[in-house]
């Protein structure tokens, strides 16, 4: 039997450190675990590494205090326009979704896209017919509202800015969410969902659904989940590069995860982190920001839940 591991994330727009309250890090920390342990245990009785990953990214997405379904931040026009992503890195399958509205975990219709039609990404209107051929249930807005999210827009709407994934801004509570796992056969998958930025418009779409940007698994490398400012990473094309330092210059993943977030999105101007499994359960996690939601937990008895370095 193969070493079994996960790792999730909750984003890297953590709240600056001195924002955080006891309160507050507690039930960071309490949703962080309830994801990994339900990813966990989805592994510990031999399920696939694509169950687990949507398992617990869809335990992220049901908690208020991520940037992902319930609690998605707001649009321009006051909505949520929300974004996934999940691939099988046994098989190479994809499944991706994007501008979705009231749908309560958009990484299942991401799962749904990939096992269910003959395509890898749907945007927008067509994607939300998909979701109602597959008797999805469209929440109402309110079931995605949450106060704090609601009074950051406040703060930005009829302005021309809309936030990034930034630590170093007071307010920063953002935060995509994702999960990477091996399991017990040696296959890795990955799934990542957002909210995407705070006031955005134009049917801006960020790196978290788009393949290879935000999200990526393939065996012979890695699974990985990204999470930053996503123009840059779709610009870096983050999470192939990653795959691509291990293929080609055979880099071990915590070299190439390193290389990739401490180096090269930084020469480029993006800031944010992922997180990144291997075949043989080996996970790294590493973020230029001040914080990044983050826990792990192996199969060899390794297991961390932290917020900031
Ligand atoms: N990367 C996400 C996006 O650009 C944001 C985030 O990670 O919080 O949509």
């Amino acid at each position: 039997m193969n070493n079994f591991s996960i790792a999730i994330h909750g984003g890297a727009g953590t709240l600056v450190k001195g924002m955080m309250t006891a309160e507050l890090e507690a039930a960071y920390t309490l949703g962080l675990k309830l994801a990994l342990e339900a990813g966990y245990s989805v592994l510990e009785n031999g399920g696939t590494s694509i169950n687990a990953v949507e398992k617990a990214v869809t335990i992220l997405e049901d908690s208020h205090l991520f940037n992902a379904g319930k609690g998605a931040v707001f649009t321009a026009d006051e909505t949520h326009e929300m974004d996934a992503a999940i691939m099988d890195g046994k098989t190479l399958n994809a499944g991706a979704v994007s501008l979705i509205t009231g749908i309560k975990n958009p990484i299942s219709l991401a799962k749904d896209v990939m096992e269910k039609s003959e395509h890898v990404f749907l945007a927008g209107e067509g994607a939300m017919q998909f979701a109602k051929m597959n008797d999805y249930t469209i929440e109402d807005t309110s079931y995605f509202y949450d106060e704090l999210r609601h009074k950051q827009w406040l703060e930005i709407k009829d302005t021309d800015s809309f936030q990034l994934d930034h630590s170093t801004k007071k307010d920063s509570k953002f935060g995509t969410v994702g999960a990477v796992a091996c399991d017990t056969k040696g296959n890795i998958a990955a799934a990542t969902s957002t909210g995407g930025m705070t006031n955005k418009k134009f049917g801006r779409v960020g790196d978290s659904p788009m393949i290879g940007a935000g999200n990526y698994a393939n065996n012979k490398t890695c699974a990985i989940s990204c999470t930053g400012s996503g123009e840059f990473f779709i610009r870096g094309v983050v999470a192939y590069d990653v795959a691509c330092l291990m293929e080609h210059k055979d880099l071990s993943l915590e070299v190439a995860a390193n290389e990739v977030i401490h180096k090269r999105i930084l020469e480029i101007g993006g800031d944010g982190g992922l997180i990144a499994v291997d075949k043989n359960g080996n996970i790294a996690m590493p973020f230029n920001t001040e914080g990044m939601y983050r826990a792990f937990k192996t199969s060899n008895g390794k297991e961390e839940i932290s917020i900031y370095k």
